[in-house]
């Protein structure tokens, strides 16, 4: 029975007993070619950079749980940014968002801007700024929304919009909000994007990445550049990414509501400044977060009133439960300095611009008691 309802549709995708065994979970094929009966005749497996049927199994699922046709995963998040990056060819422009991922501004500025293409950074809060930023040469559009740190909103389907009539592809940045919350797909998208590491495997165990598309030629592109590149996740890491999506909605049901718990108490802590959490009426753009997410999820960040980097360290250190460590979307809380830490990549003055300061922190809240999260950000700050 196929549904549409969030449970349903991510405890099922892509789950087929194994047709040799009957095994309810896809095996762990552990291989890396495929007897042929004759020269050219085999069952769909050759060899296993370009197909293994656990990464099947797994890319079937990725396209299901983020309403797509076709998925693909990959050895990371940014080995599938960096696929995406391959369509193009030398003198091609990028738009790409001022406020987003260290990493993927590093390979942007580091990697791609060597072989010809060009990266312009624009506000994307205001599609405005998109549509101005377009020229005949713009062949792509990378959006992240909510961003990494500050929660910044961009409004996909007005993004959308203007990247179909300039003909460009957009490809969203999904791993913040998850295909929980949000499906940029439906919301007029080509591309998909997710760092897997995060909330889709969810317990803090693996690096891999997808993308997913719904245009066969499209797919087929990336398919080629996936197996001509060579970063494709081992079949181990896929079981764990196809297990890890099987509990996605009640770990994103319990991140969403530790997340308002966190948020508010912060937001009235009187040593806080200020909190970023897309959740708050208050947060800019907050209408659009409504309009194209189904909940708000755990990802915040806040500055303290003493905005000194010694402050914010000794918040930093002085957590508990709250470990201090780059990544997010593992059931456990993490607790991260961006300046110093995740996008220590970008130039501080670049950083400034976007406005992460050097006192942010940044929080990724788990799945645990919120009355202990709280405790624990209580005594830290305290
Ligand atoms: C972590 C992350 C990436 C990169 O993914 P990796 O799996 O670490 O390669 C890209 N975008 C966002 C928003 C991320 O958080």
């Amino acid at each position: 029975m196929k549904s549409e309802k969030l449970a349903t549709k991510f405890i099922h995708a892509g789950a087929e007993p194994d047709p040799s065994t009957g095994a309810i979970m896809t095996p762990i094929f552990q291989t890396s070619t495929y007897v042929q009966a004759a020269p050219g005749q085999h069952k769909g497996y050759e060899y296993a950079r370009s197909q293994n049927p656990t990464r099947a199994a797994l890319e079937t699922a990725l396209a299901v749980i983020e309403n797509g046709k076709y998925g693909l995963a990959f050895s990371s998040g940014v080995a599938a940014t960096d696929a995406v990056i391959k369509l193009l060819s030398p003198g091609d422009e990028v738009i790409a968002a001022a406020d987003m991922y260290g990493g993927t501004y590093r390979l942007f500025t580091k990697i791609f801007e060597k072989f010809g293409i060009s990266f312009k950074y624009v506000d994307t809060t205001n599609a405005e700024n998109v549509s101005n930023a377009i020229t005949p040469k713009t062949k792509l559009i990378w959006i992240e929304t909510p961003t990494n740190p500050l929660m910044n909103i961009t409004d996909i389907a007005a993004v959308a919009s203007i990247s179909k009539k300039a003909g460009a592809i957009l490809c969203v940045d999904n791993t913040f909000a998850s295909p929980y919350l949000q499906n940029p797909l439906d919301l007029g998208a080509d591309i998909v994007m997710h760092s897997s590491t995060k909330y889709l495997g969810g317990h803090s165990d693996v690096i891999q990445g997808a993308l997913i598309m719904n245009d066969e030629k499209l797919k087929d592109q990336l398919y080629f550049i996936q197996k001509s590149c060579g970063a494709v996740p081992g079949p181990f890491d896929c079981f764990l990414v196809l297990r890890g999506i099987k509990t996605l909605h009640v770990r994103m049901k319990q991140h969403c509501e530790n997340g308002t718990i966190v948020a508010n108490y912060l937001r009235k802590h009187p040593k806080v400044e200020k909190v970023f959490w897309c959740g708050f009426t208050d947060h800019h753009n907050h209408d659009i977060a409504k309009k194209q997410m189904r909940g708000f999820g755990g990802m915040l960040s806040f500055t303290l009133k003493d905005s000194s980097t010694e402050a914010a360290m000794k918040v930093l250190s002085g957590t508990k439960l709250f470990s201090l460590a780059e990544s997010l979307g593992g059931v456990e809380s993490l607790i991260n300095h961006p300046a110093s830490m995740t996008h220590a990549s970008i130039p501080r003055e670049e950083r400034l611009k976007n406005g992460l300061s050097d006192g942010l922190i940044r929080l990724s809240v788990g799945i645990e008691d919120a009355e202990d999260l709280v405790e624990d950000l209580k005594q830290a700050i305290n």
